[in-house]
């Protein structure tokens, strides 16, 4: 709500309903349409640089750019040369507002990139720069209320799914506590990375306190938690990884140094009875389907109350007929590819298997490319989920009005507890499955992604993640040392 962010608004972005902001992007995106983006370390001596890879769209299959990887000898330089961030904290959040405006300013190039190199349709790349600058904004504006001096040096782990807004996000929250910083980008967006740091450090933010080292996760990423000069981690990407950098970190860093993860969700929306079918079915739609499915937060699992099952399901799969599968480039696009080729061949082989089983109950047709077509099977309850299907899929079950609390005993039970869905229009019902189900983020008679900096601080519990939640008011304190009490006699 208002307040938060103090005088500050979040980020007023574009508006894809207005011409003249559409005619804006056009223009500002268009001579990025072919060009090629080159990604390489970035660290405040020389760089030795590893093996170079091609970056490819996952829609098309053209040629985005290059990434060199971070060499072994590049991470010790990394290590050996961050510095705190020594400014004060005022620099240090004037500095992070410069950037955001940057940001800002380059929507053009960087609406380009997220949907060559990241897949996103034009509407979810609008979101994801338009949460990036929310969180310099929203972290430079709690630089100056903190009064504990940094910790040191902090590795940020993002993954590819946000590739600009989680890792800005991270590394702007680290920065602002007066931490140095090593970041390592997604294997599979490291060209967007690569611009965002390229705009950090035009901002003012010096060389020594943020580097970049992109690479593979079990060479760079490994080095970067397992090194003692680290004091602390910041990852967001699957719990099984989290769960290794955790093993890493406690068996080399400082017993004290903080792991803020954000990993995965097995999310459940409930629609009973009372629920309008078209707008429950308008956030089923937008909670399972945009972004591809590949957010943490996407709904998994609809259970619809029995009565209405069946109309529910009917229109469903009547509006799914309606999304459009391509290019996220193209403006029509609803739906947009999975991240790459390997991504695509594990769903599609999760779908075959529903599908020989006889639990497919609508899917749609994936153009060439990485695509999935958004799929629906049928299960008896969310534990029949292998766990999370990062993509396009939901799964639906039914139950009647008595087991109400047995489903919400059943999407604890999975250990998972980030987002949660709920469509009634019975005030009673609300105030007792809110109190009753375990999860960080609840959304009542409304889509279940897309949390707001500032106004919705975002994060799960059990298997989801750590806390304290990224763009709220706990987040920056994590970054920064215990404070100091001085008594003086
Ligand atoms: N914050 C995002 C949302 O609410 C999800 C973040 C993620 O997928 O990691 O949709």
């Amino acid at each position: 709500g208002p307040g938060l962010f103090g005088a500050r608004a979040n980020s007023k972005g574009w508006d894809l309903t207005d011409a003249l902001d559409l005619a804006a992007i056009e223009t500002a995106r268009t001579p990025h349409a072919t060009a090629l983006f080159e990604a390489a370390p970035m660290l405040a001596g020389r760089t030795a640089g590893g093996i170079r890879h091609e970056v490819r769209n996952p829609a098309t299959g053209a040629l985005v750019g290059h990434v060199v990887d971070a060499a072994t000898p590049d991470v010790e330089t990394a290590l050996r040369l961050a510095e705190p961030w020594s400014a004060a904290p005022a620099e240090r959040a004037a500095v992070l507002n410069r950037a955001a405006d940057l940001y800002e300013a380059e929507y053009g190039r960087i609406f380009a990139l997220l949907a060559r190199e990241s897949g996103k349709t034009l509407a979810d790349a609008v979101g994801e720069l338009r949460e990036a600058v929310d969180f310099l904004r929203y972290y430079a504006s709690g630089a100056a209320a903190l009064s504990q001096p940094a910790r040191g040096l902090f590795t940020c782990i993002s993954p590819w799914n946000f590739p600009l807004a989680i890792f800005t996000g991270q590394v702007a929250a680290a920065l602002a506590a007066g931490n140095a910083v090593l970041a390592k980008p997604a294997e599979q967006t490291p060209l967007i990375a690569a611009l965002a740091i390229g705009l950090l450090h035009k901002a003012g933010v010096p060389a020594t306190a943020l580097q970049f080292l992109p690479g593979d996760g079990a060479v760079v990423g490994r080095a970067l938690t397992s090194d003692p000069r680290v004091k602390g981690v910041a990852f967001t990407g699957s719990t099984e990884t989290a769960l290794l950098i955790r093993r890493a970190m406690a068996e080399h860093l400082d017993p004290t140094a903080p792991l803020i993860a954000e990993t995965g969700g097995l999310n459940a929306m409930i629609v009973d009875s009372t629920a309008l079918p078209e707008q429950a079915v308008r956030d089923v739609l937008a909670s399972s389907f945009q972004s591809a499915g590949q957010r943490c937060s996407a709904l998994r699992c609809l259970y619809v109350q029995e009565d209405v099952a069946e109309a529910v399901e009917e229109m469903l799969f009547g509006a799914m007929q309606e999304l459009a599968l391509g290019d996220p480039w193209q403006l029509a696009t609803d739906v947009g590819p999975v991240i790459d080729a390997e991504a695509q061949a594990g769903i599609a082989a999760y779908i075959a298997r529903a599908r020989a089983e006889g639990r497919v109950m609508h899917e749609m047709p994936a153009p060439a490319g990485c695509f999935v077509g958004p799929t629906v099977i049928r299960v008896g309850g969310i534990a029949d989920l292998p766990g999370e299907i990062f993509g396009p899929v939901l799964h639906v079950a039914r139950f009647r009005a008595a087991e109400i609390d047995a489903v919400v005993d059943a999407i604890n039970a999975t250990g998972y507890g980030l987002t949660f869905g709920l469509h009634t229009r019975i005030d009673d019902r609300v105030q007792r499955i809110v109190s009753r189900v375990r999860v960080g983020n609840i959304y009542v008679n409304r889509n279940q992604i897309g949390a707001v900096v500032g106004s919705q601080p975002f994060g799960g519990e059990g298997l989801s993640g750590t806390g304290p939640k990224a763009g709220g008011p706990d987040y920056l304190a994590r970054f920064a040392s215990a404070p100091v009490d001085v008594t003086v006699a």
